[in-house]
């Protein structure tokens, strides 16, 4: 066993159900009543009885129920699934589970569900406080549903909160994104990932853009946004560990560092995960009734499978090492590729260098925080 096969493992588990399509929604998500979630909970035992015998060697130190809206699902879903995995794969004492909640369906009895379960991170979806534009995108959550979850959080004892703020919805102002900034700040929260917003193709936000119905936040707009919600969160004793994720010092999410980590696997199970396992990526199938169908059957719900070659790992390792505080080690990348791109880059390096946009020091080229807004056109001169 190679070392990166000796290091622990990611599970993620995708639960695909929403009260409702979001405009902007580009996931997996469907809305179903409690029966068909049972289906899905009995597919996704099924596939997980077909992967576990793979791993039994293995460990895992990180578990992320994500989707879709995992706390929609019927109460009793999510502690039935936790006994599974936890009867099926490895675990290390200290492994981080996290929930991502919203706070239309968060109720107490599903906390209490979730923290005898072993839940010990929970991602609260707020997005925005603002419930106009919320509504305008089809989100359903009212003020009043953000206040009772922070209440019943900040007066338990769970400590590993956070929270998703989506920053470029059409009509969203630089006041609008920093009251909800300034909401986050006075609950007990200690993870606060930013995410701009992507109009995809497929989506209702494609079509009223195409219609001419929406105006997309001007990106300079989205610049000025960035730097204040990133000087307000530094000042509150935050730190930006990657471009879109803040956390205060030792609650950065294990899980999602292994995503930006190509020596790290990670195993998905429900209809539209992926996987990664020692080099090679597996996609689940997208659509609900084939995953089901597949399972019952006994078939893989994997509809493709490929080998990431040295040259796409060599591009991944540059992109995401850089949208990180700790940047790209230099060292581990000559040794892995074969390059030093100190030489290989040199005049470009040292263009961004004199500018001040990025540095190396102890062999490491990180972009500079005041440059993390334009990183995309940075990383695309180094590749
Ligand atoms: S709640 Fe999240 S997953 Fe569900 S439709 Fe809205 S954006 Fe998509």
């Amino acid at each position: 066993m190679s070392d990166n096969e000796n290091r622990p493992l990611g599970l993620y588990i995708h639960i695909p159900f929403c009260n409702r399509k979001c405009d902007y929604c580009d996931f997996v998500s469907y809305s179903m009543d409690s029966k068909a979630q049972q289906l899905y909970l009995e597919a996704l035992f099924a596939e997980i009885d077909m992967q576990k015998s793979k791993f039994v060697d293995r460990v895992f130190d990180s578990i992320f129920i994500g989707g879709g809206t995992p706390s929609i699902v019927y109460e009793g879903f999510i502690a039935s699934l936790a006994r599974k995995i936890y009867s099926s794969f490895h675990f290390l004492e200290k492994t981080e589970f996290t929930i991502e909640v919203n706070p239309s369906s968060f109720t107490h009895e599903k906390f209490l569900e979730y923290v005898q379960a072993g839940v010990n991170r929970i991602s609260v979806g707020v997005q925005c406080l603002d419930e106009k534009l919320l509504r305008e995108q089809g989100r359903i959550q009212s003020m009043e549903n953000i206040e009772e979850t922070f209440k019943m959080l900040n007066n338990s004892l769970f400590t590993n909160v956070s929270s998703d703020v989506m920053i470029g919805l059409p009509g969203q102002t630089l006041d609008s994104v920093m009251s909800t900034i300034n909401y986050l700040l006075k609950q007990n929260i200690k993870h606060i990932s930013t995410y701009t917003l992507q109009i995809e193709r497929h989506t209702m936000l494609y079509s009223k853009l195409r219609k001419g119905k929406i105006t997309p936040m001007k990106d300079k707009t989205m610049e000025t946004i960035f730097n204040q919600v990133n000087k307000a969160l530094v000042k509150e004793g935050f730190v930006r560990y990657e471009i879109s994720n803040y956390a205060k010092p030792g609650f950065e999410c294990r899980h999602n560092k292994k995503y930006w980590d190509d020596e790290v696997s990670y195993l998905g199970l429900g209809v539209a995960a992926h996987s990664y396992i020692d080099g090679y990526r597996y996609y689940n199938t997208k659509r609900l009734d084939t995953y089901i169908d597949d399972l019952n059957e006994g078939k893989s719900p994997v509809y493709k499978r490929e080998y990431v070659s040295d040259e796409e790992r060599r591009t991944e390792r540059i992109m995401l090492s850089l949208r990180t505080s700790k940047g790209l080690d230099l060292e581990k990348f000559k040794a892995d590729f074969n390059e030093d791109l100190l030489r290989t880059h040199a005049d470009i390096i040292k263009k961004m260098t004199d500018k001040k946009m990025v540095e190396v020091k102890d062999n490491f080229l990180k972009i500079k925080d005041e440059y993390f807004a334009v990183s995309n056109s940075i990383i695309v001169e180094l590749l």
